[in-house]
C-alpha cells in the first residue's frame, strides 16, 4: 500500500487514496473500544470503495501507556505525527494526577491550537432517553476551546502571585468585588475577537454547508460584559459584515425565552428558511439549558464558549442517550489539525472486560470521514449504528434501560455494526 499523509492548502484537504491516520488506543477501556472500532473502520471503506482505498493506521503514544513505554504522558513525537498527518483519532486519556499536566487532553487541544471542540448531538432510533421526542434533539455545537477559564491561567490563594495580583487588582484598578481577597484565589478568562471570529466563522460555513436553518450564540453576557457579552456582539458583527447576504440576524439584544418568544422565534426562523438564509440568534446560557429541553427544535447549529459548551455538550448527550455514544473532534479548520475522539472517559472499573459500548469512537470515526470527504463511509457507519441499536443488541448500557434487549460485548457490538452494513 503506497500510504501518504493528508495536506491542505488554503483550508482544502487533499485526502490520498491510502491516508495515514494516527490513532491513539486510550487509556482505561480504550483497549475495548479501539480494536472493535478500527474493524468497523476498514469493513465501511472497504464496503464503499472497494481496494481502492484504505486506511493506514499509524499508532502513537499518548496517556498511561506512552508513559510506561517513554516515561513522558504526551511525547513530542506524537503531537509532530499528528501535524504531519493532519487528522488522529484517539480514546480516552487518564488524567495525570501531579506531574505537572492539568488534563491531556486540553495539552493537546492548547498545543495543537484546535480552537473548535465539535460534537453533533442526535437522537439514534431506539436509544433510551429521559425525553419525551428526543427526535427533535439535532444540534451541532461549535465550543470555543482555547480560551475563557480554561485557559488554564489561575492563581491559587495564599501564594505571593496571587496575593500580588488581589492587591494590583484593588490598588491600580478599583476592584471591590474581592470580599475575602486574604483567601481569593484568582482565575482568568481570556476572549478575544480574532478567537470569537475564527469560531462564529466556523459554525456560520458549518450551517451554510450543510443546510441549518440557524446558528445559536449562547452567552452569560447580560453578567459578564466584556468576555460572554463581547462574544455575542462580535458574533453577530462577523456574521453581519462577513456572510451578509448568507445570513438573516435576529434579537440582537434580546432573549428568546417566553412563550411569546417563541412564536417570534419561530417566525423569524420562517422568514429566513423562505428567503434561504441561515437565522442567527442570541440565548443566554441559562435560559439555553431550559430550551434544550422545552424547545429542542429552536436550535441547529451552536457557537459557545469554552465553559458553557463543555456543561452544555454532556447535557444535550444525556438528552439523547448518555456519553457511552456521544461523538466529538477537536479541530483548527486552518491548519487542518484535528483530533476525533470518544467523548467519555476511562471509565477505570469497567476496563478490559469488554462490556463497554463503543458507539462514542466509532461515531467519532464517522465525524472524521466526513471531515476527510468520505461522506458516504460515514453514512453508512452511522447507519449502521444505527440499525444496530434497533435491533436491540446491545451493550450493558443500553440493555439495562432497554426491554427485551439482547445482551452483547464490546467486539460483538462492533461486528453486529459490520453486519447492519449490508
Ligand atoms: P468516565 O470515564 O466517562 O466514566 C463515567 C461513567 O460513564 C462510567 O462509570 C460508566 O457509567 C459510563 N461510561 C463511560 N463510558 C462508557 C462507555 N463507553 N460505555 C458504557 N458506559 C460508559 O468518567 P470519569 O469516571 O469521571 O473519568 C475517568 C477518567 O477519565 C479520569 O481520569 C478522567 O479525567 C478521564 N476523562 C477523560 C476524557 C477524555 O479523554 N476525553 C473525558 C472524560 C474523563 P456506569 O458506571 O454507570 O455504567
Amino acid at each position: 500500500m503506497n500510504s501518504e499523509s493528508i495536506t491542505i492548502e488554503n483550508g482544502e484537504l487533499t485526502v490520498p487514496n491510502y491516508p495515514i491516520i494516527p490513532f491513539i488506543e486510550g487509556d482505561g477501556i480504550g483497549v475495548d473500544i479501539w480494536e472493535p472500532a478500527k474493524k468497523v473502520f476498514d469493513a465501511a471503506v472497504e464496503k464503499v470503495y472497494g481496494d481502492s482505498k484504505k486506511i493506514d493506521w499509524l499508532e502513537i503514544l499518548a496517556g498511561e501507556k506512552a508513559y510506561h513505554e517513554t516515561g513522558e504522558w504526551l511525547p513530542q513525537e506524537s503531537l509532530d505525527a499528528i501535524k504531519k498527518h493532519l487528522v488522529a483519532i484517539k480514546g480516552p486519556l487518564t488524567t495525570p494526577i501531579g506531574g505537572g499536566i492539568r488534563s491531556l487532553n486540553v495539552q493537546l487541544r492548547q498545543t495543537l491550537d484546535l480552537y473548535v471542540c465539535l460534537r453533533p448531538v442526535r437522537w439514534f432510533k431506539g436509544v433510551p432517553s429521559p425525553l419525551v421526542h428526543p427526535e427533535y434533539t439535532d444540534m451541532v455545537i461549535f465550543r470555543e476551546n482555547t480560551e475563557d477559564i480554561y485557559a488554564g491561567i489561575e492563581f491559587q490563594a495564599e501564594t505571593p502571585e496571587c496575593k500580588r495580583l488581589v492587591n494590583i487588582l484593588q490598588d491600580d484598578f478599583g476592584a471591590r468585588g474581592i470580599r475575602f481577597p486574604e483567601t481569593t484565589s484568582i482565575g482568568i478568562k481570556p476572549v478575544s475577537k480574532q478567537g470569537t471570529e475564527r469560531l462564529i466563522h466556523s459554525a456560520i460555513e458549518y450551517a451554510i454547508e450543510h443546510k441549518k436553518p440557524s446558528v445559536t450564540i449562547v452567552h452569560k453576557g447580560n453578567i459578564m460584559k466584556f468576555t460572554e457579552g463581547s462574544f455575542k456582539k462580535w458574533g453577530y458583527d462577523y456574521a453581519e459584515s462577513q456572510f451578509k447576504d448568507q445570513v438573516f440576524t435576529w434579537g440582537m439584544y434580546d432573549n428568546i425565552l417566553s412563550t411569546d418568544g417563541i412564536d417570534a422565534a419561530n417566525q423569524a426562523q420562517e422568514d429566513a428558511a423562505a428567503a434561504g438564509k441561515v437565522l442567527i440568534k442570541d440565548c443566554i446560557a441559562d435560559a439555553f439549558l431550559q430550551e434544550i429541553l422545552l424547545y429542542p427544535k429552536q436550535h441547529s447549529v451552536v457557537a459557545t464558549l469554552n465553559l458553557n459548551g463543555d456543561y452544555i455538550s454532556d447535557a444535550l448527550a444525556a438528552c439523547v442517550g448518555g456519553i457511552g455514544i456521544a461523538p466529538g473532534a477537536n479541530i483548527n479548520y486552518n491548519t487542518g489539525y484535528s483530533i476525533f475522539e470518544a467523548t467519555h472517559g476511562t471509565a477505570p472499573k469497567l476496563a478490559g472486560k469488554d462490556i463497554v459500548n463503543p458507539s462514542s469512537i466509532i461515531l467519532s470515526g464517522a465525524m472524521m470521514f466526513e471531515y476527510m470527504g468520505w461522506t458516504e463511509v460515514a453514512k453508512l457507519i452511522e447507519n449502521a449504528v444505527e440499525a444496530a441499536i434497533a435491533s436491540k443488541r446491545v451493550t450493558f448500557d443500553f440493555h439495562r434501560l432497554m426491554e427485551n434487549a439482547e445482551l452483547l460485548s464490546t467486539s460483538e457490538f462492533g461486528d453486529e455494526i459490520i453486519s447492519k452494513m449490508n
